[in-house]
């Protein structure tokens, strides 16, 4: 009989408690004590949950007071110095402190890198290592919460990040895989501590073994997983791979001295007869079934159709689970209330995928007459390649350019910003106020005019020379759309957690997109009548509302992202008929929806830049359309970034020490379009000096060619005040006009 468990659930708790109660410990406004008890609440019902739902086994070590891989660093002692230098105290503080940017004195200091983990929109904690790194061991977190499950009467599995693809996940040395054996007697040590508490199985997660990895990390995988078998005496390891294929890395995966493997099979049907075949004769093969990355319901008839004959070869070494960790799916379907029922019966959150997984279970025990389909291959190929087809714009940059000049007459380093600005508490205010029907529609509308007003007139005595609206009227650059096209659907409470208290609430793409009307005519002809310097249009761009959203699951990605592009270009050309003449189509998710091996990435970029080209298709040459894009490792998708071909793209850089710049310039044909890297990190409250801008605009003068050079900030302004947008800004169009001047 078939066991089912699953590899994680979410921690944020199922109305974000354990957000709420982060944040009121760090404002100081409750005592740690009452956060350890939120998080210990947290835990218990979600053993509860698997306990109920009736899996086997329960997953430990799956919490995280902030996020799992710092969890590890603290455990094994990878602590960059600038944190432990002066008094350590209290340990959860000193977490804290590695996760926010803190010194033990209080003083700020640069907080630990995060980076998105795989290509989920969840964000890491970078483990920072050092030469000569010494690894220790303190576990007794883990082992506290392994003991604390057991005393509550459930069958703990804990769970650890394996320690390749730990290793894989940090910077700081040249060659991480050289601490490897200074890393392993710490994972040895802490299996044989797990098997003391009479644990049974312990999940290890690896995920890397589904990237295309170089050959020496292949090979330590052997005598890493050798060495630890030797130490954890009788303890079971169940390797878990999860997010792509393992493809060449499927036999290494099963040959490794474990007792059972974890494989994806919602990224990988493809893999499940291959991965029979290579299960050892004691091993269990854990398939990954209920999809972790999404919210529809699963199959579960065709599941057990599939799987029946694995019952009856496997028997109980046969394990069923979601894909991957529920982290990436919301809590609990019952706290929504805005959905419908019909809505909802599609549906199904981490508690229901509980369910499912039991219900497979007991499906699988029914004696139905086994007829095994080949699980299908949902393939990588674009089936809307055909139609993307010579949607191009008529005439290239280099065409396009004198007339765009001749029209907007712009000054040398124009100067614009990315098209948010503050998000006041009075206009947060209002926001809810209208929600919550407190306010009417028309003092709703006035409000977000005035705001809209007052943008226009200080990005004026700012001098800036291409204007926005500022965004006063969105509140998320993804959500706006979604409500506005057909399609979509928003949940409630479908919260997922993005980075440490941070969740986001991805909208769900429901059915065929389409635009019943224009989304954002309106403000920017209004912003535009109060000024006559050029105001440019904002967007949000197909592939990112398309990998910022639950996608559908019964058609390919790309067919709802030429839905979604295709909508947007009746919104371009309604505003260039609106008479906006310059339109910003931000991109900052292409490179998330990148998929994790290099072999499919052809396949990903056609779509997705055809998609994106396909919005502003129908421009005339004089339009000038931008781009926006704030991430600062651009050397993979460099290709596909010149294949958009906007007359400008904005990007993030001030943090990136022109590294980026440099890979711009150092294409063979240069990077042919107009380019405007960000001159200032928005990301800090310090308001940049004037003289230190007109150096930075002066390197950056050596690498981009000064007559595609714009003068813009890293990003959207929405998360700053006023008072810093204006002392940075006015030292950004000063600094300009200096440069501008010597130039001349
Ligand atoms: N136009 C958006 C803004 O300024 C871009 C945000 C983003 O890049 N994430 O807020
Ligand atoms: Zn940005």
């Amino acid at each position: 009989m078939a066991q089912a468990h699953i590899l994680g659930y979410p921690r944020i708790g199922a109305n974000r408690e354990l957000k709420k109660a982060q944040e009121a410990y760090w404002r100081g406004d409750t005592p740690q004590q009452q956060l350890l008890q939120v998080g210990a609440e947290i835990r218990r019902s979600n053993w509860q949950a698997q306990s109920d739902a009736g899996l086997d086994l329960v997953t430990v070590g799956d919490f995280a007071w902030y996020d799992q891989v710092l969890n590890h660093s603290l455990m094994f002692g990878v602590v960059a110095d600038r944190f432990s230098e002066g008094a350590a105290g209290n340990k959860l503080d000193q977490y804290f402190r590695l996760a926010r940017g803190r010194a033990p004195s209080g003083q700020p200091v640069a907080a630990s890198a995060m980076t998105k983990w795989f290509d989920t929109n969840y964000h890491y904690l970078v483990p920072e290592f050092s030469a000569g790194q010494v690894f220790s061991l303190d576990s007794e977190w883990l082992l506290e919460e392994v003991r604390e499950a057991q005393a509550q009467g459930h069958k703990a599995k804990p769970v650890v990040i394996g320690p390749l693809t730990y290793l894989w996940l940090g910077r700081g040395v040249d060659n991480a895989l050289s601490l490897l054996p200074g890393l392993l007697p710490c994972y040895a040590k802490l299996l044989s501590q797990l098997a003391d508490l009479g644990v049974e199985w312990v999940q290890v997660d690896e995920p890397i073994l589904g990237l295309d990895l170089p050959d020496e990390w292949r090979s330590a995988f052997n005598s890493a997983y050798e060495e630890l078998r030797t130490a954890s005496g009788n303890l079971n390891l169940l390797l878990a791979t999860y997010f792509s294929p393992l493809r060449e890395n499927l036999n290494l995966a099963f040959s490794l001295s474990v007792e059972g493997v974890h494989i994806d099979c919602v990224r990988a049907p493809e893999e499940l007869n291959t991965a029979v075949k290579h299960t050892g004769e004691k091993q269990v093969l854990s398939v990954g079934v209920v999809n972790g990355r999404n919210i529809w319901r699963a199959d579960l008839e065709k599941w057990q159709r599939t799987l029946k004959p694995l019952v009856e070869k496997l028997g109980d070494r046969l394990w069923i689970s979601a894909s991957c960790s529920l982290l990436h799916s919301p809590v609990d379907l019952n706290t929504e209330v805005t959905l419908s029922v019909e809505q909802k019966q599609k549906l199904a959150y981490s508690r229901q995928k509980l369910t499912e997984l039991a219900q497979l279970q007991q499906l699988l025990k029914q004696n139905i007459s086994a007829v095994a389909d080949n699980p299908k291959h949902d393939g990588q190929s674009c089936p809307v390649a055909e139609q993307l087809q010579g949607t191009w714009r008529g005439q290239r940059y280099l065409e396009r350019a004198p007339v765009q000049a001749e029209r907007w007459q712009l000054p040398l380093l124009p100067t614009t910003t990315i098209g948010s600005f503050p998000q006041t508490d009075l206009l947060r205010k209002v926001r809810r106020q209208h929600r919550n029907g407190e306010i009417s529609e028309g003092d709703y509308l006035d409000h977000l005019r005035a705001e809209i007003a007052e943008a226009i007139r200080r990005q004026e005595i700012l001098g800036l020379d291409v204007l926005v609206h500022g965004e006063a009227e969105r509140n998320d650059m993804v959500e706006y759309f979604g409500e506005q096209l057909d399609g979509f659907v928003h949940t409630g409470n479908g919260w997922v957690q993005s980075y440490g208290s941070r969740c986001v609430k991805p909208p769900i793409i429901f059915g065929d997109i389409s635009r019943p009307q224009a989304m954002t005519v309106e403000w920017s002809s209004y912003a535009q009548s109060l000024t006559n310097k050029p105001v440019k249009g904002m967007l949000t761009g197909p592939v990112t509302i398309l990998n910022w959203s639950f996608p559908r699951e019964d058609i390919h990605r790309s067919e709802s992202c030429l839905q979604i592009a295709k909508a947007l270009r009746e919104e371009v050309l309604d505003l260039e008929a609106a008479g906006i003449g310059i339109i910003q189509i931000d991109e900052p998710a292409l490179r998330e929806g990148v998929p994790l091996r290099k072999s499919g990435h052809t396949d990903y970029f056609s779509w997705a830049v055809g998609c994106f080209r396909y919005t502003c298709s129908e421009v005339k040459a004089e339009t000038q359309i931008h781009t926006h894009m704030c991430y600062s490792n651009f050397n993979a998708i460099m290709d596909a970034i010149v294949s958009l071909d906007a007359d400008v793209i904005t990007i993030e850089s001030a943090r990136s020490d022109l590294r980026l710049l440099t890979a711009f310039a150092d294409r063979s044909d240069g990077y042919p379009n107009e380019i405007g890297p960000g001159v200032y990190d928005i990301h800090s409250p310090n308001v940049p000096e004037r003289a230190e801008l007109v150096d930075r605009l002066k390197k950056i003068a050596e690498v981009v060619p000064v007559e595609r050079l714009w003068v813009n900030p890293d990003c959207g302004l929405k998360t700053r005040s006023w008072a810093e947008v204006g002392s940075s800004l006015l030292n950004m169009v000063e600094a300009a006009r200096a440069v501008r001047s010597e130039l001349a």
